[in-house]
């Protein structure tokens, strides 16, 4: 029997609506997926290690990385390149192992234009921007300038949310990895991903 691909989920939201603490949750549900490791040209973070979070690069290998197609898809936020190594990713596919990006809107629809076939996209969305607010200065990473950036870009990142498959409100956390991981479950049943399996074959 052929290896059925493995799913791409391409996800995004706003910062500070959770998303790292919820795709943690669901990925120990569901062992084996990938966790796709960004690039990036942002510092580290306290606590952040280069290779788990991200890999974090200097503008010029980015750009050298931009030139050589080596990225699925980059996008400059917040004055920072991000961007997601292709080889990994294309990979797990193959194997028929899941993969989870966690990027901005802009990739996002990059994903999309290319119509990657194995791509499933979900908005994890706060319940409002002011609860995004609130969680933002929680966190206290970023100064009232940052910030009020990052605020924009959810604004507008909000608004964007018609583009995506699913949406999830992060509200309350429990209730959002029950949505998210009814999302996963359903989509691993979907017809279109059964063509491998003995039973559709044989009839
Ligand atoms: P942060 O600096 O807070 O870790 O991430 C800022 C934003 O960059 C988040 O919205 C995150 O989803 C996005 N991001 C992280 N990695 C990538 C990536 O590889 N590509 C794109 N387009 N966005 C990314």
């Amino acid at each position: 029997m052929s290896i059925s691909r493995g799913i791409l989920w391409v996800t995004s939201g706003p910062s500070g609506a959770g998303k790292s603490t919820l795709l943690g949750r669901v990925l120990a549900l569901y062992p084996g997926t990938l966790f796709s490791v960004s690039a990036t040209t942002r510092p580290p973070r306290p606590g952040e290690t280069d290779g788990v979070e991200y890999y974090f690069i200097d503008r010029e290998k980015f750009e050298k990385m931009i030139e050589e197609k080596k990225f699925l898809e980059w996008a400059k936020v917040h004055d920072n390149y991000y961007g997601t190594p292709l080889a990994p990713v294309e990979e797990q596919l193959a194997k028929g192992k899941d993969v989870i990006l966690d990027i901005d809107v802009q990739g996002a629809l990059q994903v999309k234009e290319k119509e990657h076939p194995d791509a499933v996209f979900v908005f994890i969305a706060p319940p409002g921007i002011d609860t995004l607010r609130k969680r933002l200065e929680e966190r206290g990473t970023e100064d009232e300038e940052k910030m009020a950036g990052r605020l924009r870009t959810a604004r507008w990142e909000l608004t964007k949310v018609g583009e995506y498959e699913y949406v999830v409100v992060n509200d309350d956390l429990e209730t959002a990895v029950l949505d998210l991981s009814a999302i996963f479950r359903a989509e691993k049943c979907r017809v279109r991903r059964m063509k491998d399996m003995d039973f559709v074959k044989e009839a």
